[in-house]
């Protein structure tokens, strides 16, 4: 029969019943049931604005299966890009360009997976901060020990299917296929990072480890490869430089060697966390919420007088964790694992910083402006761990300190501060409104239950390195591609991902030519 799409609402305890929501669909695609009618659910979300939160369904009826790309590496030609980073961006450029017949070879200046684990342990146990092995530098780039949401509104930039496909050939769950705000884990992301380390491997990629990219080979307004920290050349036909928002040596580097980059806008802010009970009441309306809904969740967004206040990078059933990137600064960030299970929820709380914020024309200089904040967040505190300057709201918004905090997922441990103090008092000014406005709609969220973690900094690059639309290339520089969350096209796991797919589609055109 021909494939019809029909939506339905099921409650959450009928939600393992397929012989029920099997039923509902038909019967609402008006289609006579004789056991040989195929029907799946296509897009599973949650609908929250009545009383009593129910699952909605879309359901495909009669058709066939969607057929899930995968991975096919091509025969290898005989040429080669280098490939700088080894987060989404520079994985899915790799697996892309062996699809093209083009052999990546893949430098990263972090650790293995594996033993990138110990130097994320490090940061707790010691308050250590290896400056190439973190929360964000390492295989799998800033994803990997993330929340690993896979939820995107960049949809018209790539196809979001085929990255999913590819998550699950390599061992995600199908569920991200399903889920409108599919999502991961910290727990499982690591497997599939390995996973798709052996299939590049396996097709024929190279992949270094501990290759810290220090200087490009630039020759005529060409890029034709790189030089790395020990002063070893690797050349190629062309760069794809995927090194992410946290690379402030590369874009430094960039700038003294005269390759055009521009300043762009980013958020900075807070991490706000309240306890996970308090976030099901808010948006379920009711605690303890029914066990066969997940952790609820939120994205917010307000405006104040000067600029935009919004939420980012929500973790229902998460943790705070400490993503700084160098000793003597402080970074947070959020995580959770497949389960969501931890007792606390958080989210960054970030308010719009732009170029006209800071003085100059220097396009570093809100780099310099971020860095600044993080090295006077980790001053603020005992100048060795990674513990975090901490205020309730209440007190946050009426600039005292608190007399006692509440507990907090955040490990490394929190102290009583200043915050409002802390953060640049533009970005204190927007969070205090924001704060007003989302708590007059979402009742608790300001409340003393609430806590600020500071600082959440690393929302998205506060610097671009410019391509041209056609060529994906830098217009200043041939060869060199600028590629994901670094380069300022991308934002997320998958979107990042998406442009990896893109940026090496660009490569393999252009050496077709
Ligand atoms: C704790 C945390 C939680 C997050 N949660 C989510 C989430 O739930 N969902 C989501 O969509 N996004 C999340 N993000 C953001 C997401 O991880 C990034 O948007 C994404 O990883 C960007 O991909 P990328 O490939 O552009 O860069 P990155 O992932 O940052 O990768 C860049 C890589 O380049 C390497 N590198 C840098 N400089 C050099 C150099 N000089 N030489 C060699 N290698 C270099 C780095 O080590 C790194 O591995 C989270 C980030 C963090 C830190």
């Amino acid at each position: 029969m021909e494939l019809t799409h029909v939506d339905v609402m099921v409650e959450p305890d009928r939600m393992g019943d397929a012989a029920f929501i099997r039923d509902l669909a038909l019967t609402r695609a008006g289609v006579r049931d004789d056991g040989a009618v195929p029907v799946r659910v296509v897009r599973r979300s949650i609908d929250a604005r009545s009383r009593m939160p129910r699952f909605l369904l879309r359901v495909a009826v009669g058709g066939g299966e969607r057929s899930a790309s995968a991975f096919r590496p091509a025969a290898l030609g005989g040429k080669r890009a280098v490939v700088v980073g080894a987060g989404p961006g520079g994985y899915f450029a790799a697996l892309t360009l062996l699809e093209a017949g083009i052999r990546p070879v893949l430098l990263e200046r972090g650790r293995d997976v594996r033993s990138r684990l110990k130097d994320v342990k490090k940061i707790y146990s010691e308050g250590l901060v290896n400056p190439h092995s973190n929360y964000c530098f390492g295989e799998g780039g800033a994803g990997t020990y993330s929340d690993g949401k896979l939820y995107t509104r960049a949809t018209k930039r790539g196809d979001t299917d085929r990255i999913l496909d590819l998550f699950v050939s390599f061992g995600a769950s199908a569920d991200i296929r399903v889920d409108a705000h599919p999502h991961l884990g910290s727990n499982v992301l690591p497997r599939l990072v390995r996973a798709m380390r052996e299939a590049i491997l396996g097709a024929g990629g190279e992949i270094h480890f501990g290759a810290h990219v220090a200087d490009l080979i630039l020759e005529s307004g060409r890029a034709s490869g790189v030089v790395l920290a020990g002063g070893e050349k690797v050349e190629g036909d062309a760069v794809i430089l995927a090194t992410g928002h946290s690379a402030r040596d590369i874009y430094e580097l960039l700038h003294r060697r005269g390759v055009l980059i521009e300043a762009k806008p980013f958020a900075l802010g807070v991490r706000i966390e309240h306890p996970q009970a308090l976030v099901d009441r808010m948006f379920y309306h009711h605690s303890p919420r029914n066990p066969a809904l997940p952790a609820a969740s939120y994205r917010l967004a307000c405006q104040t007088a000067e600029r935009g206040v919004f939420s980012f990078c929500m973790c229902p059933g998460g943790f705070v964790v400490p993503a700084s990137t160098a000793p003597g600064e402080l970074v947070l960030n959020g995580m959770s694992l497949a389960s969501r299970s931890a007792p606390f929820a958080n989210a960054g709380l970030v308010a719009e910083v732009r170029p006209d914020d800071v003085p100059g024309t220097d396009p570093l200089a809100l780099l310099r402006f971020q860095a600044a904040v993080e090295q006077a967040m980790f001053r603020a505190g005992d100048g060795v761990t990674q513990r975090a300057p901490a205020q309730r709201v209440p007190d946050f918004l009426q600039g005292r300190l608190s007399g006692a905090l509440g507990k907090t997922s955040y490990v490394p441990g929190v102290y009583a501060a200043p915050v409002h103090e802390l953060l640049p008092e533009f970005v204190t000014r927007a969070l205090r409104e924001g704060l007003a406005i989302l708590g007059k709609k979402h009742r608790g969220f300001d409340s003393a239950e609430a806590t600020l973690l500071a600082a959440e900094s690393r929302t998205s690059s506060p610097v671009r390195i410019p391509r041209d639309r056609e060529t994906l290339m830098h217009p200043e520089v041939s060869g060199l591609f600028p590629c994901g969350e670094g380069a300022g096209y991308a934002g997320g796991i998958v979107s990042a991902a998406m442009d990896g797919v893109a940026v090496a589609a660009a490569v393999a055109r252009r050496m077709k030519k």
